[in-house]
């Protein structure tokens, strides 16, 4: 039987695959990380990349005992001989903050801002929108608490999936306080929920020990019930002064910015580390509770990975979610380009030849040739199914004289010009197309094949 790849994963395929969607499009995802890049670095973040596998205890301290992430969703690496110790990494940021610490950033200046893009490994149950592989854009500031870092990463966010072309998004803010705010939360919801045991799912029964908090979060449609019934207080009700005042700060700058914002009191970050703002960005087209991203402020982080106190906030966005997002708006996802040169010999003797003018022609444009000699029919058809923009004919007349006959798939126009104008050629077409030398990668860039 035929190996096939395991469930939840996906091959990115190139244009024209039969296949081919957007979340599988490998040319989408180059281009949506590239617009990522392009807006986060032109705001001062630089790139940083972590290692897909890491230490199974950073995440277990990173994300938390609590989680589902930990308790269900790790995959763990073994190799002969290791101490099956090592996960692959079901989030970026607790990964950012060890290299961080590790690597002495915190001599750069202040406060730093990262960005990376990758895959992401969780073992949940695969539905639309929702894979064991998946890959994050992600953004983290460390070594500034001031409201006006939160209020900078919601804009950029938000002006991440503009740039990118899509409308109907919603930032939805939360604010989760201090710890002893939270701690006060979670006593209040521990005595509302203890009265209602025998309605909580397992999962919730154990969370009310753990986590109280968590139970907000439960995807347990019993949980939600109760949860409404109850008109259970939101956490916004227990901010203390200081970290009201953090809160009231951000949505300040906010308003001034003109960045639109709904206040969601259903935001919840159980964890310890996490602290003041958070938030989620939705979209109408993935599904009312599948967000396409989503971020917070992590001030206590660093101090469980054994670092020095650190503050931080950062987000991460799920690209496939971020491509069904776009499909479901009709946003037209660019096209990879075609190649501006095709260079196809006439004779079997002459395809040589023709790779020779075509290798050297890559110094300017994005030139193909034929492995095989074609008659002209054939040749233009092939060339048209390549998104062709020019085609070389080359047969020993022209070899003989030195020329190329050029002809344009798109307008039909013939030219005759001698090789050694070819380069200058090129170059002046490259200007009056939309054809560019290297439309796609760059080197910040890794292909989702050959990521971190
Ligand atoms: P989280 O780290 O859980 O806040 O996830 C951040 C974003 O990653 C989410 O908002 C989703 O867009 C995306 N995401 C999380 N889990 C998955 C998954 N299993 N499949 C696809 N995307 C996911």
């Amino acid at each position: 039987m035929a190996i096939t790849r395991p469930k939840g994963t996906n091959d990115l395929l190139p244009p024209g695959s039969p296949k081919l969607s957007p979340v599988t499009s490998a040319a989408a995802h180059i281009w949506l990380t590239e617009t990522a890049r392009r807006v986060l670095e032109r705001a001062g973040a630089q790139r940083i990349d972590t290692p897909v596998f890491e230490e199974a205890e950073l995440v277990k301290r990173g994300v938390g005992d609590s989680t589902d992430i930990v308790r269900k969703e790790m995959f763990t690496v073994y190799y002969f001989g290791d101490h099956g110790g090592f996960i692959l990494r079901p989030e970026g940021t607790a990964a950012i903050v060890r290299a961080y610490l590790q690597n002495g950033l915190k001599q750069l200046p202040t406060p730093l801002k990262l960005w990376t893009s990758g895959p992401i490994f969780r073992a949940e149950n695969v539905q639309k929108g929702r894979y064991r592989q998946f890959h994050q854009v992600d953004y983290e500031v460390l070594g500034s608490a001031d409201p006006l870092v939160d209020a900078e990463a919601i804009a950029l966010m938000v002006d991440v999936v503009r740039e990118l072309g899509l409308k109907e998004v919603r930032v939805k803010l939360g604010s989760i306080g201090d710890p002893a705010d939270r701690e006060a939360y979670n006593a209040y919801l521990r005595e509302l929920f203890t009265a209602h045991l025998d309605r909580l799912s397992d999962d919730s029964k154990d969370r009310l020990t753990r986590n109280p908090m968590r139970i907000l979060d439960s995807k347990s449609e019993g949980d939600q019930d109760l949860i409404a019934e109850l008109s259970v207080k939101p956490m916004l009700d227990f901010l203390g002064d200081e970290a009201r005042a953090h809160f009231e700060a951000v949505q300040g700058y906010l308003k001034d910015w003109g960045v639109p914002y709904d206040l969601d009191p259903s935001i919840v970050r159980g964890l310890d580390y996490y602290r003041r703002t958070a938030w989620e960005l939705h979209h109408e087209g993935v599904g009312a509770k599948s967000a396409l991203g989503g971020g917070g402020r992590y001030d206590g982080l660093a101090e469980i990975l054994g670092g020095q106190a650190t503050p931080g906030i950062g987000w991460a966005f799920g690209v496939e979610r971020l491509l069904l997002a776009l499909e479901a708006e009709g946003v037209e996802l660019p096209q990879t380009e075609g190649p501006l040169l095709y260079v196809v010999a006439l004779d079997e003797a002459n395809v040589p030849h023709a790779a020779k003018i075509a290798i050297d022609a890559r110094a300017v444009a994005r030139t193909e040739f034929a492995y095989r000699a074609m008659k002209p029919g054939s040749a233009f058809k092939d060339a048209e199914r390549r998104g062709v923009r020019w085609i070389a004919l080359l047969g020993s007349q022209e070899i003989e004289n030195g020329t190329l006959s050029l002809k344009n798939l798109q307008s039909g126009e013939q030219r005759v010009i001698g090789v050694s104008e070819l380069a200058a050629f090129l170059e002046a077409e490259k200007q009056t197309s939309n054809f560019s030398h290297n439309p796609q990668p760059t080197p910040h860039n890794p292909t989702p094949q050959e990521s971190p």
